[in-house]
């Protein structure tokens, strides 16, 4: 078959090397210029990866599997070292989390670093470019997918006799199109995590981080929101993410150089519901009304003690931001946030202190808004000629979850089971 696989990010990854040196011929069209385009893949900001089977995506995926793609992945690394840790082995930690009402989430995780990732993707790639029935087109936009003839024709002029989609959540405007084109491809669509990133001295957090690396809880807060911890970065940097019409902030951690500060997100889950089903446009008004506040291209910056009151923050103490000093205004995230969400971080953060003495000080840092969309959930058997793999099918939200996702879907192929419902 001659197959198109739009965009070269994690799922593509896994489908390609499960499709490898077979009797396919696979076209991969990606948008951005080269391969050392900062725009191209989700693998290029922090890459940690986990095995876990609580988080990752929502589809299962066989910690197996899952363990023998980080192997692959670490194996294209120069000294194939990475640091690497386990949440919740320790019952000791396990026990004080429970009895306080957190919900601990084990995974293993295997940190590569935002500087090691370029290589990491280099290499991948060099070793695709060996196999004789896969070719690579960059700066290769695709703006549009149909059924034609029994096969798929792409940007009104390739003809293939199947497609596979893996364009991230950063190919939101094909899959809009496709979606607008034939809305029985969505499948479902409710969720967004809307919350802060907080930033604390290492010292708090150090026997945490030393035990565990990622430390990830959920807690039911006394609102009745979800809210959960997510990407931990000891010794890391805040930074800020830009969506086109909006900012965010973002965390990471390098592999070679490192700050004096811990960071990680504190999230509420929303699920909204009828008739109202437009999570991203209600998370997306929230970040644009913390702009408006901060300043074009800004986040709002402030103290908890600061958050917590309501005040303007107008000065530091002890704690200072590793976020770049352009990059944020010192303000109140409350004039920007619903009061049930910043109840929820309080109660979170509080009930968090009673484990984590410190995490609650006065001068910790609360930045904001930090949002996690979720894409929308994609049906892959409506064409068999045309399959979803990776976040814009809304199966998945890591890097490994992704790369299985794509391998399995190869598989599938390899195996002429497209209507395996499972993917
Ligand atoms: C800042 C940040 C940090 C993250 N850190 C981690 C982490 O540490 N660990 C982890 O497990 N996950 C992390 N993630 C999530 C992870 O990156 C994604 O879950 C994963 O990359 C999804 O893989 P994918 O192949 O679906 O999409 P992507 O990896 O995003 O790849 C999609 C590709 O498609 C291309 N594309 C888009 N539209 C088109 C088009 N129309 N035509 C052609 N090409 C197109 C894009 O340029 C891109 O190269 C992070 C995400 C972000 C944003």
């Amino acid at each position: 078959m001659k197959i198109a696989v739009i965009g070269f990010g994690a799922a593509a990854i896994g489908l390609l090397e499960r499709m490898k040196d077979t009797e396919h011929e696979i076209h991969v069209f990606e948008k951005s210029p080269d391969i050392y385009s900062s725009s191209i893949s989700g693998i290029r900001a922090d890459g940690k990866l986990f095995v876990s089977s609580e988080m990752g995506g929502d589809i299962f995926i066989d910690p197996i599997l899952q363990r023998k793609l980080v192997d692959f992945y670490i194996n294209f690394t120069e000294r194939k070292h990475v640091e690497t840790g386990k949440s919740f082995s320790s019952q000791t930690y396990y026990r004080q989390f429970y009895e306080k009402g957190f919900m601990p989430i084990s995974s293993e995780f295997y940190h590569i670093g935002t500087d090691q990732l370029k290589e990491v993707l280099f290499n991948i790639y060099a070793m695709f470019g060996k196999s004789s029935n896969i070719h690579f087109h960059f700066d290769a936009e695709i703006k549009s997918i149909e059924s034609n003839n029994g096969g798929i024709v792409i940007n009104d002029s390739d003809y293939f006799d199947m497609a596979v989609v893996a364009v991230g959540r950063s190919g939101h405007k094909l899959i809009n199109k496709l979606i607008g084109e034939n809305p029985t491809l969505v499948q479902n669509n409710t969720k967004v995590d809307l919350g802060i990133r907080y930033e604390v001295p290492n010292h708090i957090v150090e026997e945490l981080n030393k035990e565990m690396y990622e430390f990830k809880v959920k807690y039911k807060s006394r609102t009745g929101y979800m809210v959960r911890t997510f990407c931990n970065n000891p010794s890391g940097f805040v930074v800020t993410e830009n969506y086109g019409d909006f900012t965010t902030v973002n965390g990471h951690a390098k592999m070679r150089e490192k700050s004096t500060n811990t960071n990680f997100a504190i999230l509420a889950s929303l699920v909204l519901t009828e008739p109202f089903k437009d999570p991203i446009g209600y998370g997306s008004y929230i970040a644009k009304l913390s702009n408006l506040l901060a300043g074009e291209g800004k986040v709002i910056l402030q103290t908890y003690s600061h958050f917590k009151e309501s005040k303007r923050t107008k000065n530091l103490y002890r704690v200072l931001p590793t976020l770049e000093h352009d990059k944020y205004i010192l303000g109140d995230v409350n004039l920007a946030f619903p009061r049930r969400i910043i109840e929820s971080i309080i109660d979170f953060v509080e009930n968090l202190d009673t484990v984590i003495p410190g995490i609650a000080n006065n001068d910790n840092l609360v930045y904001a808004p930090e949002i996690k969309f979720y894409s929308n959930r994609l049906n892959n058997i409506t064409n068999p000629k045309l399959k979803f793999i990776g976040d814009c099918s809304g199966a998945t939200r890591s890097i490994i979850y992704a790369t299985a996702h794509g391998y399995l879907m190869g598989e599938a192929i390899l195996n002429n089971h497209f209507s395996n419902t499972s993917l």
